[in-house]
């Protein structure tokens, strides 16, 4: 077996090119629905439907994993139905592979009377009040009837910035025995990946033996979780850091939640290669463009006479003229602006092909090793005058090589 390739039941993973300054990586993933690219980005289409986009729609977006909940899909239209129909890829049309999440998350953080015990996550049903129990088989045996490609384990999460030493530590000591009941419960590891995922808030020697626990599970993937929630970004980069250096080169690292711009850049080079994030969709819902000069409110006056794309020279199908493009242009979102779905669907495709094709660009600068002049000419379209770099990205860049404020 050549040494830049893992393969495992359900998966194989191929490295083919690192920068040779940051700790960047770009490698093909092979998952039971086809290939992906990494590093990558997965839209968040929580209940199996992208918010304004259809499946063909995300398809010419370059989109080939994208992310379903578990919680909502448990929830409606239920196990039952999901068997019924064969799984979540049937449910929704899309041919190419889906990742689900525990659904741990999203009770914790929808449901205010959600407890953690270590059985598993006690809450209230929405629909009728009535107590009711995710415990970590019952999150896979959900992910199992899904049929997603990668399934997540059930973890106990707890909001980074938590003072409680005492709690965090409990856990993630709590985390790696759930995934050890996931591990258990999982019927189909030929062909649907379980990922571990590391805990251990901001604490990085908690971090540490989380990773040196979790690791000794070999899972196919691994995922750095409980992040993107409320920390400060200096602390989100160490945090990402101390794990990367700790992990496989030959399994795929996925850090949950992330999906600014920026934070997608500097987490490349600090050695990840997958994130997630409902922002696209949900700010183009308020009327935002992202754009390589930063986010632009179409809503604003100044654009209800702009004739020109939503951003010059993109590749979407909103933006792009000619052959299958739609030739939008911002005087048009501006106007439709107050009639949302319209407005909110052409800005999430232009948000989420700008996600795809930014991670496409940084893929394409590492094979050819330009990556550290990427990330220059990147914040510099940014921040044009270079006197307002964010101090946690300068930092974070220069621990892995790059300096933004040298020429
Ligand atoms: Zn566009």
């Amino acid at each position: 077996m050549a040494s830049n390739l893992f393969t495992s039941p359900a998966l194989s993973f191929e490295l083919i090119a690192r920068c040779s300054t940051t700790r960047a990586r770009a490698s093909n993933l092979t998952l039971p629905h086809g290939p992906v690219q990494l590093p990558m980005f997965m839209p968040v289409a929580t209940q199996a439907s992208l918010k304004g986009l259809t499946p063909e729609q995300l398809e010419e977006t370059g989109c080939r994993l994208c992310l379903n909940n578990t919680y909502h899909l448990g929830l409606k239209p239920g196990q039952d139905v999901l068997n019924a129909v064969g799984g979540a890829h049937k449910l929704q049309g899309w041919k190419h592979n889906i990742l689900t999440d525990s659904g741990g998350f999203q009770m914790v953080s929808l449901l205010k009377l959600a407890k953690i015990t270590e059985e598993g996550v006690r809450f209230l049903s929405p629909h009728d009040g009535s107590p009711m129990l995710l415990t970590p088989e019952h999150s896979i045996s959900l992910q199992n009837t899904i049929g997603s490609d990668i399934i997540m384990q059930l973890d106990d999460v707890l909001v980074t910035t938590s003072p409680d030493k005492a709690r965090m530590r409990e856990a993630m000591e709590r985390s790696v025995r759930w995934l050890d009941r996931c591990i258990a419960a999982h019927q189909n590891p030929d062909r649907q990946n379980l990922f571990c995922i590391i805990q251990g808030g901001l604490d990085l020697d908690m971090r540490r033996e989380c990773c040196e626990q979790m690791l000794a599970r070999d899972t196919p993937g691994i995922a750095i979780g409980g992040l993107s929630g409320g920390e400060a970004k200096d602390d989100y980069c160490r945090v990402v850091a101390t794990c990367t250096a700790l992990l496989p080169d030959l399994k795929p690292r996925y850090v949950m939640g992330i999906g600014y711009p920026e934070d997608l850049v500097v987490s490349v080079a600090l050695g990840a290669d997958m994130f997630d994030c409902v922002w696209p969709t949900r700010t183009a819902r308020f009327g935002n463009a992202i754009t390589r000069k930063g986010m632009l409110n179409i809503r604003n006056a100044q654009y209800a006479r702009d004739f020109g794309p939503i951003e010059p020279g993109c590749g979407c199908m909103c933006c792009r003229s000619g052959e299958g493009g739609m030739g939008i242009t911002r005087a048009y979102v501006n106007h439709n602006a107050s009639k949302e779905t319209v407005a909110a669907h052409l800005l999430s495709i232009h948000n989420v092909w700008y996600q795809l094709n930014l991670m496409r660009e940084i893929r394409q600068a590492i094979i050819e090793d330009r990556f550290p002049t990427y990330i220059r000419e990147f914040f510099a379209g940014l921040h044009p005058d270079k006197t307002n770099y964010p101090s946690w990205a300068v930092e974070a860049l220069r621990g892995v090589g790059v300096d933004l404020l040298s020429d």
